[in-house]
């Protein structure tokens, strides 16, 4: 069934009877060409390009949980592509660029907006490294503007700019950053794949992967064993746990990232900013309430939920740029398991185990990367090398020296 204005319009006038369900809940078959561990954004995204771009649909994402139960239905909803490094500028821009046909393409409502993300700068050198980034963000065609003060001030009026105890000095803007609604991207992939026949199995773990002589062979799940060609990990912030199925200790460390919901507002924020002298990102949702998060909690776990010297922090990152936040009140707050690299920077490649491939690493910013990852996986999965634009995540990159550290802070997982 294709979603159209003329679909709405005949169910409305006919009872709203004609509607299917979004996907099937099909059994488990005892074989795939392809099996993808973790329904999250990832790997649904990974699933829907391997039937619809690379004619691969004997695949199942088998999920432990629900659909969106993971990250891609806990995130903070930012996307953008202002990187600064050769080996990420160029791939979040491939997926900005996926984002922004992404609704036609799956034929689903996303509510993609691309209402701008205003990154403040409030000291000198941060002016540099933003002028910096600006000028990679250029050569990757991102776009992207440094504004003064005087501009921003004409965008965003509320914030604190007499006051501040960081007064703010100037911010990077990227007018093609925005928001999309997380879970509607989980949905729109699963449906776009399952339309092309993959198999979308839920609450359903992959308790072991099976191996013998170095090559892939299925898994365990808790409805009984599947064999497999190929077993792609794609599991987030669990992935060290699935990983070790297979014998391999991975270079991540899982760490909680909290967000947090205000009341309904009227229309305030144009898009999404973000603090530059502590860690706090907001914007606002369609319904109205303030979307914002900070830091992770700094410790690891798999358990997602979070503790309160982060809420104390966010809130008074803030309270620091924009006050009047103080006076609305907090309607829900949760968890999610990040899994923060050595070098903050994602891994999309083979492992040394015939067939079994990778897909982790997105610290707290895999959103924004859903589509390019699920392009590329697939691409890596469908023709066994690697897409040119991912070719630096590299599992080896870590003995090697190549690091792709963003933030410039070492092998230090809990700070990128
Ligand atoms: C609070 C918060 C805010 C964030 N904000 C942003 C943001 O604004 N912008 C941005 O770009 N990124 C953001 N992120 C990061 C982003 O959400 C993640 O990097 C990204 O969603 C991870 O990929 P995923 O969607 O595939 O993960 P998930 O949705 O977590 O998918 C992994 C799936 O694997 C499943 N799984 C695990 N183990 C097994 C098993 N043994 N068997 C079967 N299934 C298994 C899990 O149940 C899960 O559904 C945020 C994250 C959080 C938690």
């Amino acid at each position: 069934m294709r979603y159209s204005a003329l679909k709405i319009l005949k169910e409305g006038l006919t009872g709203n009877k004609g509607w299917k369900p979004a996907w099937r809940e099909p059994e488990p078959k005892a074989e795939y060409d392809i099996i993808i561990i973790g329904g999250g954004g990832h790997g649904l995204a990974t699933a829907y390009y391997l039937s619809n771009r690379f004619g691969i649909s004997n695949v199942a994402v088998i999920e432990k949980g629900w659909l969106g139960s993971g990250n891609i239905g806990r995130n903070t909803t930012i996307i953008r592509s202002n990187y600064l490094l050769e080996g990420n500028q160029p791939f979040y821009e491939l997926s900005m660029q996926l984002w922004e046909g992404l609704e036609q393409d799956f034929n689903y409502n996303a509510m993609v907006s691309q209402r701008g993300i205003l990154n403040l700068i409030h000291s000198d050198p941060q002016r540099d490294a933003f002028a910096r980034r600006a000028n990679a963000m250029q050569i990757s065609n991102a776009g992207s503007v440094l504004l003064g003060p005087d501009e921003i001030r004409r965008k965003v009026p509320f914030l604190d700019y007499d006051n501040a105890r960081f007064p703010i000095q100037g911010a990077l803007w990227q007018p093609r950053g925005g928001t999309v609604r997380h879970d509607a991207v989980a949905w729109g992939y699963a449906r776009g794949a399952d339309r092309k026949g993959v198999d979308i199995i839920q609450n359903c773990e992959v308790t072991g992967i099976d191996v013998e002589d170095g090559v892939v062979r299925g898994v365990q799940t808790a409805r009984g064993p599947i064999r497999a060609r190929k077993v792609a990990m794609c599991a987030a912030g669990n992935s060290s746990r699935v990983a070790a199925m297979a014998g391999m200790r991975l270079p991540i460390e899982s760490h909680v990232l909290q967000a947090f919901v205000t009341e309904g507002l009227k229309p305030t924020l144009p898009g999404v900013i973000t603090f530059g002298a502590g860690h706090f990102y907001v914007s606002q949702s369609d319904k109205g309430g303030l979307v914002f998060g900070g830091d992770i909690d700094g410790y690891n776990t798999y358990a997602q939920r979070g503790n309160l010297p982060v809420v104390e922090d966010v809130c008074e990152g803030g309270m620091a740029i924009m006050p009047m936040i103080g006076r609305a009140r907090l309607l829900r707050m949760w968890g999610g398991l990040m899994d923060m690299s050595m070098d903050g920077s994602p891994v999309i490649d083979r492992t040394h185990i015939d067939g079994l491939y990778a897909n982790f690493g997105w610290c707290y910013g895999g959103f924004k990367a859903t589509p390019a990852s699920g392009f590329c996986y697939a691409h890596l999965l469908a023709r066994d090398e690697p897409h040119a634009t991912a070719r630096f995540f590299r599992l080896d990159r870590f003995r090697r020296g190549g690091m792709i550290d963003e933030k410039g802070v070492g092998a230090q997982p809990n700070l990128h």
